[in-house]
């Protein structure tokens, strides 16, 4: 099983990625978590994105795509994966079209969870409180929002052309929506 799921920041993508991926038996795999880890480890990749992480302002392309890439190659990815936060650009999508290619391999869903905009800010402002994430400040989460409408929102628009997209209604308990999410992907792929 070869998924995504995107969703606007704050749409519970990282909370829902684990569960759905336990649910396939596949890992999931997040972006902004390999950065955050980078980060905290102090690595060279890590002082690197850091400030860029702060500002709430992508990765540069080239960059994430070979992370990835390394990522998707490890042992445990080659049955199936969850990506959490990739592709994020049109530019990313080719690379993991290239990528899937390559190894005679295709996408089977791109989960697309839909939150209210209105409760969006408001989840990330809690998460802020509990979590103490650096970007999880108004500022830098209103510059995330507008970089996901403006870049990766029309991703969607792209993968439902080709009969991939399944949209879920984000809005609800975690069980509820995990429960959705898997009925709606189940439908999907035909189990
Ligand atoms: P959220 O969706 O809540 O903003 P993520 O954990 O998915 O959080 O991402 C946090 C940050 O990590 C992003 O704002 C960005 O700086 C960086 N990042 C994660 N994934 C990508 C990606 N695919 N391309 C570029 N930058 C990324």
């Amino acid at each position: 099983m070869r998924l995504l799921i995107m969703g606007a920041p704050g749409a519970g993508k990282g909370t829902q990625a684990v569960g759905i991926a336990t649910h396939y038996g596949v890992p999931a795999i997040s972006t902004g978590d390999m950065f955050r880890d980078n980060v905290k480890n102090g690595t060279p990749l890590g002082k690197q994105v850091d400030a860029i992480m702060k500002a709430g302002d992508f990765v540069p392309d080239e960059l994430t795509e070979q992370i990835v890439a390394d990522r998707l190659d490890q042992p445990d990815a080659q049955g199936g994966f969850l990506l959490d936060g990739f592709p994020r650009t049109m530019h990313q999508v080719d690379a993991l079209d290239d990528y899937l290619d390559k190894h005679g391999h295709s996408l089977d869903a791109v989960i697309s969870l839909d939150v209210d905009p209105e409760d969006l800010i408001a989840r990330l402002l809690k998460r802020a409180e509990l979590e103490g994430r650096a970007d999880d400040n108004e500022e830098t989460i209103r510059h995330r929002m507008e970089v996901y409408t403006s870049s990766t929102a029309p991703l969607l628009d792209a993968y439902k052309s080709r009969g991939l997209l399944v949209a879920v209604d984000g809005n609800g308990t975690v069980d509820e929506v995990g429960a959705r999410i898997a009925a709606a992907v189940d439908a999907k792929v035909g189990r």
